[in-house]
């Protein structure tokens, strides 16, 4: 090292701006972020400027170039983790991107009560402590037919409860085709023992027959519990005994039938052209004593799980003290009661709901909505893909009906080059907008299911910024 270089590094390190120079030429900043925050990032860039100089670099070290940089951090500093995406991925309740979409309706009520008291625990009428569960006990009634009702946080937590409350030590003959894993977390063997419960199989994988529950049934045995398989499908030789057979059975040895349907419609699916799904309604009326299901499946509502059924047993889920631990909070009350609402209208419902209204889709509307789009898709993409409508097939998603599919289209883009490397960057570029736009990788090609959006212009304005 020569001289002359020393004195230039020198001569840069001592025209580093300091900290405060950099605050009092960002008031602005200072105010909305705080003067910690503002410091703290200035004196970080600060570091990696000196580190620059150090290893011989000449970066720029103007006080407004310097402070433009700093305003880019504090600004994806204070962008939400949790955003908006695009699901063009064909699956409309898709776990990983938030299941259900809430209807305008939910989303008001959720701002009206988040934002200031509310009577969630308090009688009006009476002047005392109150029932949150009054809010949604007697819609949830008044569209299954059950006598009593109750809701927690999600389905899991509703079979958790339900067993911990009636099972506790004892023992709970299950089907072995029924013994389901829903996405890895939830399989009904280890719910079972943390609910500290054991589990009888019966039967086997394929074929399980009313005298297989008949001989587990003993002293110990606490109830009978069927579970819907919404996920799978067991095929040819194959079979189960019905909710009305089993619920008989259960009632000869009086003990409680507890149904886990897992998605649990309120609607009739065939009636609406859908794949045919049992109702919550009809579950009951088989004689089911409890049901339990999810509110942000088909129901189409916010993240919950309801447990419906006799009100003896509802009461005693409701003292069990884990009860507590899994209730629902307001905003969550709120959309849900107003989701609920939505079902007595039956006429409107699909219109209302963006889950039956995306579902419903006709093939016919989406293939013309992509051959509309696929024009200025491939112009924002650019040159080096190609993109075609195709026919596709969406699925329900979150374990509902996985084996039946939905006919729909698609715009598929494929790369110029062939290169699957190239077809991935795209993936990556369109995952990285403000509104990142979600599809499928399938068969060398991007595929982006139509079914789910429902404004062109949001996939347009984000396309277009892909160049910049
Ligand atoms: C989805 C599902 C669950 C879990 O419901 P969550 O609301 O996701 O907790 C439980 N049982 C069955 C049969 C299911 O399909």
């Amino acid at each position: 090292m020569n001289k002359v270089e020393l004195s230039s590094k020198d001569t840069l390190f001592r025209n580093l701006p300091g900290i405060d120079a950099l605050l009092q030429a960002m008031p602005y900043e200072v105010s909305r972020w705080g003067h910690e925050q503002v410091t703290s990032v200035c004196r970080g860039m600060i570091e990696e400027l000196r580190d620059q100089i150090a290893a011989g670099a000449e970066p720029d070290l103007d006080v407004v170039g310097i402070c433009a940089q700093v305003q880019q951090r504090l600004l994806l500093d204070d962008e939400a983790s949790l955003r908006p995406v695009l699901n063009l991925t064909g699956t409309v309740l898709h776990t990983n991107l938030g299941r259900a979409s809430l209807p305008r309706e939910a989303l008001d009520a959720v701002v009206t009560v988040a934002g200031q008291p509310s009577n969630l625990e308090f009688d009006l009428d009476a002047g005392k402590r109150g029932d949150r569960e009054s809010h949604v006990e007697s819609l949830v009634c008044e569209l299954t037919g059950a006598e009593a009702a109750t809701a927690v946080n999600n389905n899991a937590a509703a079979v958790l409860l339900v067993l911990n409350t009636l099972a506790m030590n004892r023992e709970v003959p299950v089907s072995r085709g029924e013994l389901v894993e829903i996405g890895g977390s939830f399989r009904i063997p280890e719910v079972m023992q943390r609910a500290n419960c054991t589990l009888v199989e019966v039967g086997a994988t394929n074929r399980t027959h009313l005298k297989d529950y008949r001989s587990a049934i003993n002293d110990d045995t606490a109830l009978l519990m069927k579970v819907h398989a919404s996920n799978y499908r067991v095929e040819g030789f194959t079979a189960e005994v019905s909710e009305r057979e089993l619920a008989e059975l259960a009632r000869e040895h009086g003990l409680p039938l507890v149904t886990d349907l897992g998605s649990g419609s309120l609607v009739d699916f065939a009636a609406l052209g859908l794949p045919a799904e049992p109702t919550a309604a009809e579950m009951i009326a088989n004689g089911a004593d409890l049901i339990t299901f999810s509110g942000d499946k088909l129901l189409g509502g916010p993240q919950s799980g309801l447990i419906a059924g006799r009100k003896d047993l509802v009461e005693q889920i409701k003292k069990n003290p884990l009860k507590r631990a899994l209730r629902l909070d307001k905003m969550t009350l709120a959309a849900l009661a107003e989701v609920l609402k939505l079902y007595r209208n039956p006429a409107a419902l699909l219109e209302k709901l963006p889950t039956l209204r995306q579902l419903t889709r006709n093939s016919e509307d989406i293939r013309t909505q992509a051959q509309n789009l696929r024009e200025p898709v491939a112009k924002a993409i650019g040159s080096s893909f190609a993109v075609e409508v195709i026919d596709c097939h969406s699925q329900i998603g979150s374990g509902a009906l996985p084996v039946e599919t939905l006919p729909s289209a698609c715009l598929c883009i494929s790369p110029i080059d062939g290169i699957d490397a190239t077809l991935r960057e795209l993936a990556a570029r369109l995952r990285q907008l403000p509104v990142p736009v979600i599809g499928r990788v399938q068969k060398g090609s991007l595929w982006l299911d139509l079914r789910c959006l429902e404004q062109d212009a949001t996939l347009l304005a984000q396309l277009e910024l892909l160049g910049s």
